[in-house]
Order: C-alpha cells, then structure tokens, then sequence
C-alpha cells in the first residue's frame, strides 16, 4: 500500500541488527517464555514441575537496540532485568514437530526481558493478566541476530549478565527446561508462526532490580554482548 493513502504517518516497523550485513532483520513479534530455568522457578517461588511452557508477548516497538541508554519506566519501583536468548523464525509454521523446529531458525541472539516486577507480580496475585508488567515501552533490549550459518544452532554455552561489572545472573543454555526445538513446537501450537517472530527463551536464576546509572551488560557465548544503561531521569530516550 502506497504510503500517502494513510491518514497518518504509518509507525516504523521494528528491526535488529544481522551480524555480517548491513541488512536487517524486520521484527514482527515478540513472544516470550515463562519460568525456562528450574534455579529461576525456584528463586520466584514456585516449584519444579515440567509444566507445559507459558508464553506472553511484548509489543514489537518495546525493542531497545544494543548501546542504547533507556530511562527507568513509570508507575514501578522494582524494575528487573532477565537475561535470554533470543530465536529468530524465518519460516512461518504452526503445529511444527520438534523434529523440524530448527529448520525455521533464522539466527540467534541476545535479549532483555525487562519487567516491571512489583505489578508483574501484583497482577498475578489477583489472577489478571501481567502486560503491563512485561510489556511496556523500552522493555525489550536485543543484540544483533547471529545468523545460523555463522554460529549453528545455539543450545548451551554460558549466559552471563553484569550490572555496573558485578556478575548477576550466570548459568549455562543446557539448564533450560524447555529446549529451542520443543519451545517452537509448543509455541506453534498455539500461534501460527511468521518469518520476524523472535522468542525471548526465559532467564536463569539471579533475577534483580536496577537503579538509574546502572549499565548492563549480557553475554551469550558465540553472541557477542548487549549493552544498556539506565538513564539517570525519565526523560531520556532510546537512541
Ligand atoms: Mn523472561
């Protein structure tokens, strides 16, 4: 569709960075897993049962790119960070068999899950929804995709996040309860999957909160860093 036939400027559509190119990869959704490490399960306080995955979704302009400094968001006092690997979906699919899932596999990346954790789980104590818990403006930090035939398939190695150089969170990719391959058949049971999607694949233990001036920073092995510091006032912009 021509542009000039909207009535206002239609939004920018979201992207990342693609390792190797000026290229980019258009981001059409987020979709995000709950409770993926059995350490992360327990330090929330629930237990240890393989429950089926539980899946949520952030807005596709809540993405932050890598270096950019973002302020602390409204309306919480416990704002966290949760470290991921990102999957990015080149092949639409639904109902995919664990067996196929890689073949839909763009790349990898890095990912914060930014949450908003006292409504997060003010919400989830009454029972309603945890959007605005999770799914806020800036709430969604991501490295570049690293494309699979630069890196394979990602299914261990360390994941590692620093606040202001002090390790917080560091765990290894094996520990997920929910392996890439099964969090793409489960997903694709519920929604049909679209070239752009990207999964956030849940965050090990050591979950906490940051203050203004913090700089994080993540580390997947094979992935590179992602960089973000928290702005020391609201106004700040994403760049
Ligand atoms: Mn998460």
């Amino acid at each position: 569709m021509d542009v000039s036939s909207y009535v206002i400027a239609p939004p920018a559509r979201a992207f990342l960075p693609v390792t190797g190119t000026s290229q980019t990869f258009p981001v059409r959704r987020i979709y995000c897993v709950g409770r993926n490490y059995v350490a992360h399960v327990r330090e929330m306080g629930g237990d240890e049962s393989r429950d089926p995955p539980i899946f949520f979704q952030k807005p596709a302009d809540s993405i932050v790119q890598d270096g950019s400094t973002i302020s602390y968001p409204p309306m919480t006092s416990n704002y966290h960070y949760e470290l991921e690997l990102v999957v990015a979906i080149k092949e639409a699919g639904r109902n995919i068999p664990v067996a196929n899932a890689l073949e839909h596999i763009y790349g990898y990346g890095i990912g914060l899950d930014m949450t908003r954790r006292d409504i997060q789980m003010d919400l989830g104590k009454s029972g309603l929804p945890w959007e605005a818990g999770k799914a806020f403006d800036h709430s969604c930090p991501c490295g570049p995709i690293h494309p699979v035939e630069q890196v394979g398939h990602i299914s261990e190695g360390s994941i590692r996040l620093t606040v202001d150089g002090e390790v917080k969170q560091d765990s290894n990719l094996g520990l997920m309860i929910w392996k890439v391959p099964e969090i793409i058949a489960n997903l694709s049971k519920y929604f049909t999957l679209q070239p752009g999607d990207i999964i956030l694949t849940g965050t090990p233990a050591g979950v906490g909160p940051v203050v203004p001036r913090n700089e994080l920073v993540g580390t997947i092995d094979k992935l590179g860093t992602l960089r973000v510091q928290i702005s020391d006032s609201e106004t700040s912009q994403r760049q």
